[in-house]
């Protein structure tokens, strides 16, 4: 699982206006009828401003040079939910001492403030294709989702017993490595800051699990899915958060990290999908799986999200801290390939269907590109991969003294080329 990636200019999307809720029309004429209550006022969500913080992701001592030029972080509001679900509607500003300004997180409650301080047009022409202005309501556009036939046929409580029963057995020993922690929930929100197939014009409507079954030494995340952040919840609340997300226009329900809840997730969309979700699963991972869950969600996700981060096993072990990555990553993406295929966008070029993989580069081509290239070419030509120029030595990565620094344009270039060469058309950081 990669955090948000970096603004990437497109053409604008074709939404059409968004029509007035059924329900709230209904609403309106019954209330033209009855005389007029006024109803309670809802409690006012707070708003905790924060900015700025200076405090870096790598201890400020022995960060590089070329660490501290983006070290100085504006770190946004978050708004606070009920009931301790938390809805992040932040992100962070890096602003280089040479001027640039970069945006990772972005929710699009951020959106006006980045405008006012993107520096670079790509960046705005992307920001400016955002729909802040949306109404409210489920995106109409979408295509119903296929797990909503999994549902009506009651195909779906055979795959929760299935995938009960495959995680007390954890072959492949994902839910162990995760902590077997009961359901926790880092926050959700509306995310603009991923892929342009993900993010579209509406975001992503992405929800946090905290726990992993890595522990990647640079993990971005760390605070959610390796120090055991995020907060207890039960189903019926990630039911209602997948609902939330919808009615705020979101293009899809993307999942963080789900794998070792893989149970209460599609028990969750059972729920949701009861009362009405219908908006495609994004099921974005660290690529580790075990492989007999990942069968049973064929007809449930509608796109799959991998990382394939390392070509080889010894950087598996040295920067994920997991054996056997590279067989299990493999196997894994294959079989989310058998069951969604190349990626399917809508004529807003929105992802409806399929799978796309990312690679992040890391310096000195320490997790083998090449390998990695050649493996996505032979599972097809026409895969959509995105390589991501986005690295950062976050979290334990300074530690290691070869991947304790930025990327240089060579080693960026360099490693698009290789994923060029095996024949992919790669999705490269702005190229
Ligand atoms: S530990 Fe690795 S796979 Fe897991 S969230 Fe962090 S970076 Fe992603």
């Amino acid at each position: 699982m990669m955090k948000g990636v970096e603004l990437r200019a497109s053409s604008p999307g074709t939404l059409g206006e968004a029509p007035v809720c059924p329900a709230l029309k209904k609403a309106c004429a019954v209330e033209t009828q009855a005389p007029v209550v006024t109803p309670p006022r809802a409690p006012r969500k707070k708003k905790r401003f924060v900015m700025p913080e200076s405090t870096p992701r790598v201890p400020f001592a022995q960060a590089t040079q070329a660490d501290r030029q983006s070290l100085i972080q504006i770190r946004t509001f978050v708004e606070e939910s009920k009931e301790e679900l938390t809805y992040n509607g932040g992100g962070d500003v890096r602003l280089g001492l040479d001027g640039t300004v970069s945006f990772s997180d972005l929710t699009m409650e951020m959106v006006p403030l980045a405008l006012g301080m993107a520096t670079d047009a790509r960046q705005k022409a992307r920001l400016l294709e955002l729909r802040t202005d949306w109404p409210g309501g489920a995106d109409p556009l979408m295509p119903e989702a296929s797990y909503v036939r999994l549902v009506k046929s009651g195909e779906i409580d055979r795959r929760i017993a299935e995938l009960e029963k495959i995680r007390a057995k954890d072959e492949f020993g994902i839910f162990r490595r995760a902590g077997n922690r009961p359901l926790a929930i880092g926050g959700y929100n509306l995310n603009v800051g991923e892929e342009r197939e993900i993010s579209g014009t509406q975001g992503s409507g992405t929800v946090y699990f905290s726990g992993c079954s890595m522990k990647c030494s640079f993990c971005q995340y760390n605070d959610i899915a390796q120090r055991k952040g995020g907060v207890e919840h039960s189903v019926n609340d990630l039911a209602r958060v997948m609902l939330d997300l919808q009615e705020r226009g979101a293009h899809n329900i993307q999942l963080m990290t789900p794998s070792h809840y893989v149970v209460e997730v599609v028990k969750a969309l059972k729920i949701a999908a009861e009362q009405g979700l219908r908006i495609p699963l994004v099921y974005n991972t660290g690529g580790m799986e075990d492989l007999r869950a990942l069968e049973q969600l064929e007809g449930i996700v509608d796109v799959y999200l991998p990382d394939m981060k390392f070509g080889t096993d010894e950087a598996g072990l040295r920067y994920g801290r997991v054996e056997g990555y590279v067989e299990n990553t493999q196997a894994a993406i294959r079989e989310m390939f058998r069951q969604v295929g190349n990626l399917k966008v809508d004529d807003r070029q929105v992802a409806t269907k399929g799978v796309m993989v990312r690679h992040l580069i890391m310096p000195d081509d320490v997790a083998k590109a090449r390998p990695i290239a050649q493996f996505l070419a032979s599972v097809s030509k026409d895969l959509a991969v995105s390589v991501l120029d986005q690295w950062t030595p976050t979290h334990l990565a300074y530690q290691t003294p070869e991947i304790n620094r930025k990327l240089t344009e060579k080693e960026i270039d360099r490693a698009v080329r290789v994923f060029r060469t095996a024949g992919l058309h790669v999705d490269g950081p702005g190229r």
